[in-house]
């Protein structure tokens, strides 16, 4: 099964819109050593992500995971897949190779040319060129990493920027997500502007196709495969089922906003998963009822349990904010699609129909 460990709920960083409390709590050894275990009691491959606050405080316990879960790994025969979300400040050649070995998927959180609007170190200084250089060091050593940026309100100006910026930095693969939750206050002005930095950005992604290019710009590629795999995108969300995160307590829940209300407490490392709860929570119609018959419901993701309970409170409700942006998305991906398309068809189809 899918873990996530949240290895420590501190962070040397204080981004504007990050939602976690910080608070010096570290998961112990046991709780780590008992997670893998759990991690390797079910199904045919176990899977960890390295998650905080921020991960790379606990290298001692990453390290200890990794040779636990290679050596259970071999005596089991199960396959085993590593994965880590970092703020990348505390990266250095001796991890990233030690990653590499265990063919770790790591995710640079770096906003790009946005990175110092919200983004400081504990104490106010900036970011961005501790980052700038911790990432150059993470493409030379792990070319195929990716960068997760996620954009504020204050920070929509540089969304395009951000989007070239990392590209000419040398990654291929780049996750922007809008900043959800009661820190950020989406304004009508803001969606608007938005708008027009993402179809720079859909210019820029077909600027890149004609030089034969290829750019996984997650927010609107994603909405091209699906289209054209037939997947549903509105399928994405599988709270609970899917990837669990384990607190420093050993405590597991069913997504990372969950994390803390008692009622949605799955189990704990140490007792095992609740399979009467998690069962209870898969049967939640993954349709809001305001979606129903939207003809976008498909390619929308209105289920994602985590967006909607920070935007509204409510795991089955999706915000104005969310739906304005799904339809922006759509709209600007389709269009997108369609000049693609008609550029040279059997390439469009070699880069995104798989
Ligand atoms: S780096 Fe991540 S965990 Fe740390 S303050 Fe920023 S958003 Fe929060
Ligand atoms: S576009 Fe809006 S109404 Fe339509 S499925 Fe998405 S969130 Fe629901």
């Amino acid at each position: 099964m899918n873990l996530t460990l949240h290895l420590t709920d501190n962070c040397n960083m204080d981004c504007s819109y990050c939602i976690r409390e910080k608070c010096p709590k570290d998961m112990t050894e046991e709780v780590l050593y008992k997670a893998c275990d759990l991690a390797f009691s079910k199904g045919q491959r176990a899977g960890l992500c390295f998650f905080g606050g921020e991960p790379l405080l606990k290298k001692d316990l990453i390290y200890k995971a990794l040779d636990y879960c290679e050596a259970k790994s071999k005596e089991t025969g199960m396959r085993f897949d590593c994965k880590m979300t970092t703020n990348g400040t505390l990266l250095d050649e001796e991890f990233i190779l030690r990653a590499k070995k265990a063919k770790m998927g790591i995710g640079l959180s770096f906003d790009g040319k946005a990175q110092d609007v919200c983004r400081f170190f504990v104490g106010g200084k900036p970011t961005s060129a501790v980052v700038e250089e911790k990432a150059k060091l993470l493409l030379k050593l792990m070319p195929e990493s990716t960068a997760l940026a996620t954009i504020a309100p204050q920070a929509v100006p540089y969304y395009f920027e951000s989007v070239k910026y990392l590209h000419d930095l040398g990654f291929r693969k780049v996750s922007f997500v809008l900043a959800y939750g009661n820190k950020v206050n989406w304004t009508e002005e803001d969606l608007k502007l938005l708008r027009v930095e993402l179809e720079k950005t859909a210019d820029y992604i077909k600027e890149l196709f004609i030089k034969k290019e290829r750019f996984f710009m997650s927010a609107l590629i994603v909405k091209i495969t699906d289209c054209i795999k037939g997947a549903n995108s509105a399928e994405r969300c599988h709270l609970g089922v899917r990837q669990m995160p384990v607190t420093p307590d050993g405590d597991l829940y069913p997504c990372t906003s969950f994390i803390g209300d008692e009622p949605y407490k799955l189990g704990t490392v140490f007792e095992g998963v609740n399979d009467a709860k998690v069962i209870e929570l898969s049967k939640r119609s993954s349709t809001p009822e305001t979606c129903v018959n939207c003809d976008l419901v498909k390619r929308c993701t209105n289920s994602c349990g985590c967006a909607n309970r920070m935007n509204t409170g409510d795991e089955n409700k999706v915000s104005p904010l969310q739906c304005t942006y799904e339809r922006m998305l759509i709209e600007i991906a389709d269009a997108l699609g369609e000049e693609l398309y008609q550029i040279d068809p059997v390439r469009f189809m070699e880069y995104y129909s798989k």
